[in-house]
């Protein structure tokens, strides 16, 4: 596909996100997409990527030289150099192959690696959604006895709260860390992880394998599961009695771990942990708070594999979670 297309097509899905302030660098999505000769008005909220693009599609001029790599079409459609440099995640880098073309033609620095990261201050990152109250003992009851992971993993073993636990093979409680800064959480198992009782060990967890080592993590540093703990049959849509049976065990998770901050894998994990069906690229690039703790919206990893263009804005994403990590207070242990 040629260069300029995909640039298009891209900047159009940032947009279609709701995204509308950066997409390379200095320039905004809508400078961008101006750039190239789309029309920059904002596409109706009701309209589809499909829809909404061949009305903002600029048409191919028989004369313009074919170009391989978008940042030369940018380039050529008159883009500062100094806007086109920097901003290239590794390991998330959606488009290997047009990095490759790019280094021949422009040395854009690669990312620094997380530990050579300036210290950034997140005080110009919008604050979100607050579900719940600060951190204290949601629980009384049945689940405030449950004082490990172990037990609320035997507990959740033995669980009836919702009839999954009828078709599953396994519980899949979550697994990793104790003590962990980051907790991923994702939104139910899937078939590999109810053969192995085991969260994101299919095609998608060794993507988020890969994710966290991108920002220098782990899996046994980190905490991994999911809002469900079943899986549901065929892959199916976790219904809402289904999360409302299983939420206690993640918040009690979430009040034993007391992680720095939470990962939330994709739209449901997002919708259903901040209570909003607001999309998640008007979720992303803010923090928001569950029962007190920092949280970051970001696409599920299954979703990166179908759609690698947004593996850049998840770069982004990793790398906030990863500040605030960075940014906070130690522990003391048994405070
Ligand atoms: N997708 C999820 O949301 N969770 C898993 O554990 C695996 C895939």
């Amino acid at each position: 596909m040629d260069a300029r297309e995909q640039l298009r097509r891209y900047l159009e899905q940032r947009r279609e996100l709701g995204e509308t302030e950066l997409a390379l660098d200095g320039l905004t999505v809508d400078d961008a997409l101006r750039i190239l000769g789309a029309k920059a008005s904002a596409p109706s909220a009701t309209s589809t990527p499909a829809q909404a693009a061949p009305t903002r599609r600029a048409p191919e001029t028989s004369d313009a030289p074919t170009v391989t790599d978008w940042r030369d079409a940018l380039r050529q459609a008159g883009a500062s150099p100094d806007t086109m440099a920097a901003k290239k995640p590794s390991a998330l880098e959606p488009n290997q192959g047009a990095r490759a073309t790019t280094a021949a033609t422009s040395p854009a620095p690669r990312a620094p690696a997380p530990s050579q990261m300036p210290a950034p201050s997140l005080a110009d990152v919008p604050s979100g959604l607050s579900v719940g109250t600060p951190a204290g003992e949601l629980f009384g009851g049945e689940m405030g006895t449950l004082r490990t992971l172990e037990e609320i993993a035997a507990h959740v073993a033995s669980c009836t709260r919702c009839p999954l636990y009828s078709t599953a093979t396994n519980p899949v409680p979550g697994e990793g860390n104790s003590s962990a800064g980051l907790m991923c959480v994702g939104e139910a198992p899937g078939a590999t992880e109810d053969e192995t009782g085991r969260p994101f060990v299919g095609a998608a967890g060794q993507l988020l394998t890969k994710i966290l080592a991108a920002i220098e993590l782990r899996r046994e540093d980190v905490y991994i599961c999911n809002v469900l703990k079943h899986r549901p049959p065929g892959n199916r849509n976790p219904r809402p009695e289904e999360v409302t049976a299983c939420s206690p065990y993640l918040i009690r998770q979430i009040e034993l771990i007391r992680p720095k901050v939470i990962l939330a894998l994709g739209t449901f994990a997002a919708q259903t942990l901040l209570d909003t069906k607001l999309s998640i690229g008007k979720l992303r690039n803010q923090i928001h708070r569950y029962y007190g703790v920092p949280l970051i919206v970001t696409y599920h990893p299954a979703a990166l594999l179908r759609n690698p263009s947004w593996k850049r804005p998840a770069w982004e994403d990793v790398k906030l979670a990863r500040r605030i990590l960075d940014n906070s207070p130690p522990t003391i242990a048994g405070a």
